[in-house]
């Protein structure tokens, strides 16, 4: 039953969401992508509102952030729309599904997009070339993306890491790989020289959806941190601060603050959560990211590293290729439908907190 929520494709992910919009008698709004999938199909982030358009309240679920993690997402959001027992809203909170952000790293099995954009570092101010620093990244860049993809290729990574990690510490080391960078457009968590389509796209969005709305918290869905189908609710802001506050007030210890205290997450300051703002006068605004683990950290790192080689310098359809791509998916979504089941648990509890604690903050 569960299962079926859960897409094979890209085409599939939208066409479930679209029709479960149909059967719900929800107006959807389509947003095309400027390119193409790999099977020549138009891609398109899809937009539908469930609940009272006025309401002061809503609830914001975005999926594709980073394209791959999509699949797991549009499952979610299509669940929600189309499992009557799922979280509903209410006369005073609305849901809004953004499904499929990214679709172009969705369809291409990607986390980055078309510009090989990691979209949860394009947050940031482009305008002025004043990009955040990342001086440790150009040491690791040369041992990042290589130009043949073997055994070695990774061993020679590892054993760089290693070094790097004796010289300047682990905790260092990996907050440079991960908060992105502003320098190599072909290398990894690559922030981008100006707002993406997706990004832009967003911002149209909450323009649209959410002019009406007094307060809105985006829940963001990824995959591929944290253990097996546990979703993981991450901030960047911090305890003592509103968003975090209000977090905590709603879901206690489950929330993580990515920037205050011993992480394992190194927060962006460009990432979604931090440095998107909706363009709406008045909004109060909170973000939290949700994050389901799926496999061991060190063979997505692995499966990861091999996918941007792939993309950025190997032949998609050659063995090795098809293989990466496997490999790679299944790191974002295992096909098992014990993983959904988790998954679709844990995001009915989360969503339905939301939906519940924001109707009775809106009461009061
Ligand atoms: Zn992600």
């Amino acid at each position: 039953m569960v299962d079926a929520y859960f897409p094979a494709t890209y085409s599939e992910a939208r066409s479930n969401f679209l029709s479960a919009c149909t059967a719900a008698e929800l107006a959807v709004e389509s947003y095309e992508n400027p390119e193409k999938g790999p099977d020549d199909e138009a891609l398109y982030c899809d937009v539908a509102l469930l609940g009272d358009p006025n309401a002061p309240g809503v609830v914001v679920t975005t999926s594709a952030t980073h394209g791959v993690e999509g699949y797991a997402g549009s499952g979610i959001q299509v669940g929600m729309l189309r499992d009557p027992a799922a979280p509903r809203p209410s006369p005073n909170v609305a849901l809004l599904f953004i499904h499929t952000i990214n679709p172009h790293g969705m369809a291409w099995l990607r986390r980055e997009n078309e510009d090989n954009v990691d979209l949860n570092r394009n947050f940031v101010d482009h305008a002025g070339g004043n990009y955040p620093e990342n001086d440790l990244f150009e040491e690791l860049v040369d041992y990042l993306v290589p130009s043949v993809w073997d055994d070695n290729a990774y061993e020679t990574y590892k054993s760089a890491i290693t070094e790097l990690n004796q010289k300047y510490g682990e905790v260092p080391v990996r907050k440079a790989m991960h908060k992105g960078q502003y320098r190599h457009p072909n290398s990894i968590h690559y922030g981008g020289d100006k707002a993406t389509w997706s990004n832009e796209t967003l911002s149209r969005i909450c323009v649209e959806f959410l002019d009406q709305a007094e307060r809105a918290v985006m829940i963001d869905l990824h995959t591929g941190l944290g253990p097996y189908g546990y979703g993981e609710l991450m901030t960047p802001s911090k305890p003592g601060e509103a968003v975090f506050d209000r977090l905590h007030d709603w879901y206690g210890d489950e929330v993580h603050s990515t920037t205050a205290g011993a992480t394992l997450y190194a927060g962006s300051k460009g990432s979604i959560l931090a440095g998107f703002r909706p363009p709406v006068d008045g909004l109060e605004w909170a973000a939290v990211g949700l994050e389901y683990g799926t496999r061991e950290r060190e063979h997505i790192r692995r499966c990861m590293l091999a996918n941007t080689w792939l993309h950025l310098h190997g032949d998609l359809d050659s063995e090795l290729g098809r293989q990466i791509r496997r490999d790679f998916w299944d790191c974002y979504y295992p096909d098992e439908s014990e993983w959904k089941q988790l998954v679709w648990e844990r995001s009915n509890e989360v969503i339905g907190i939301a939906l519940e604690r924001m109707a009775a903050e809106l009461k009061t």
